[in-house]
């Protein structure tokens, strides 16, 4: 029977220790916080997004980086064999909006107790507040870890094999501080750089942050560098006191944190009306003008758009707030339309990995077998998870991520 030890009880490690012990392994898990899964916890909002039920090809498009490592692991454990898991042991699952999966309950409590309950009948040994220091190693093969126990002191574990499944660098206060990066590296891994992403944006000017709390529907965000168009999409953002936020510029993050990293302050524009071509979008404004044209700009340009952005749009537009409607001249009113159709502003930086949901980088994947997640540079050791160089979009691809390269190291630990 192999001896397997699982480091890091979260969603990758609960999944590697499930799927060990289901082969016949001995497995212990340790994990360095008071509970297991702190972070899954504050999934979705408390409600834990486990999954995305959408077919395998449009899960594979929505992860950003080296989505073809996934293959193999996802072919292991799909989101449907994590749904009937999660049900087996008494999670009921639903799918809302955009094919994403949640408790029943709403409650991600309650995905961490359908662990608890798989791990404790396959009798897998928990061992809480257990902190891996270092791996020990002897002819290319792993052999034991050193790992600090609750009274201070340090233990030896003897292993057959390790999962390592200890997180990124997002929000450190769950844990996932970046141990296990360190350690890999010291075992001769290549690690590409970290970065935080699915974060929060900072921005330059400073009308963008006098609008916290401003949600803007059925937008389109466009980010450039030069003449390159590294993002656009349609969807909900948000301003805040620091820039931007929401959906779209989430997602953004994930394709420029690199560039932000490296200093570069990026062009940004909203599209407030995407439905509207220039041309129809002028029209419109031609019919407000001269249907209200003695009321000031601003009061006209309620119908079109929430009162707290016409300042910015107007100011971005060079015209005077207080001007009449009908002596709005034609270049001005084109400029407005312009304006409307793209608002610019410039992201300089991101939120760090404080405010990430998820981490970009990590260990390489030409340093990992994509069938078993077993390091190609020692022997019996697998890596699962966000510390993987693989990082997706928001939906329950991140989490699917996670538990289907958590079973395949559990698999492949237990050498099967
Ligand atoms: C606010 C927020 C919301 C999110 N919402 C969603 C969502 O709804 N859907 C989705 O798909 N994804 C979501 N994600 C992303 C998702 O949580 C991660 O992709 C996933 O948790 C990664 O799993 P993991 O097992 O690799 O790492 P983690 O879940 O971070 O687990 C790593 C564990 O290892 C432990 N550990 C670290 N170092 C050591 C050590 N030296 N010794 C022992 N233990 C150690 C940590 O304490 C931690 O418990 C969210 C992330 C955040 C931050």
């Amino acid at each position: 029977m192999k001896n397997v030890l699982v480091i890091g009880g979260g969603a990758s490690g609960m999944a590697a220790a499930y799927a060990a012990a289901s082969s016949g392994a001995s497995v212990t898990l340790i994990e360095k916080n008071e509970k297991l899964g702190k972070k899954v916890y504050i999934t979705g909002k408390g409600r834990c997004n486990v999954t995305n039920a959408c077919p395998k090809e449009e899960f594979i498009r929505n992860v950003v980086t080296n989505p073809r490592f996934l293959y193999g692991a996802y072919h292991r454990f799909s989101n449907e064999e994590l749904t009937a898991l999660l049900e087996s042991a008494g999670c009921r699952l639903k799918t809302e909006r955009g094919n994403r999966v949640f408790p029943v309950s709403d409650h991600a409590s309650d995905v961490i107790r359908a662990f608890e309950k798989l791990l404790s009948g396959l009798g897998v040994k928990v061992l809480l507040r257990h902190e891996l220091v270092s791996l020990e190693t002897e002819e290319g093969a792993v052999t034991g870890a050193d790992v600090r126990t609750p009274d201070g002191g340090t233990a030896f574990f003897p292993v057959d094999s390790v999962v390592l499944s200890t997180g990124g660098l997002s929000y450190p206060l769950t844990g996932s501080t970046g141990d296990g990066y360190r350690i890999l590296k010291a075992l001769g891994h290549e690690i590409v750089r970290p970065l935080p992403a699915l974060v929060p944006l900072e921005t330059l000017e400073d009308w963008t942050k006098t609008l916290p709390g401003l949600t803007l529907k059925n937008v389109t965000l466009t980010v450039r560098s030069g003449s390159k168009t590294l993002f656009s999409e349609f969807g909900e953002m948000l301003f805040t006191h620091f820039g931007v936020s929401g959906p779209i510029a989430l997602s953004a993050s994930s394709f420029i944190t690199e560039r932000l990293d490296r200093g570069e302050r990026l062009p940004a524009e909203i599209d407030l009306k995407p439905a509207l071509d220039p041309e129809t979008l002028d029209r419109r404004l031609q019919r407000e003008f001269s249907e209200n044209g003695k009321k000031q700009l601003s009061n006209v340009l309620t119908a079109l758009l929430p009162s707290s952005l016409i300042p910015a749009v107007l100011l971005s537009a060079g015209l005077d707030k207080e001007k009449t409607a009908s002596v709005v001249s034609k270049e001005e009113r084109k400029k407005l339309a312009e304006t409307l159709k793209a608002l610019p502003f410039t992201i300089v930086s991101t939120r760090g990995f404080a405010e990430a949901i998820i981490t970009k980088g990590g260990v390489s994947v030409r340093e990992v077998r994509p069938d078993t997640m077993e390091s190609k540079r020692i022997r019996g050791l697998f890596i699962a998870g966000e510390l993987l160089d693989v990082d997706a979009l928001t939906g329950g691809f991140n989490l699917q991520a996670a538990w289907s390269t958590g079973y395949a190291a559990g698999k492949g630990a237990a050498g099967q």
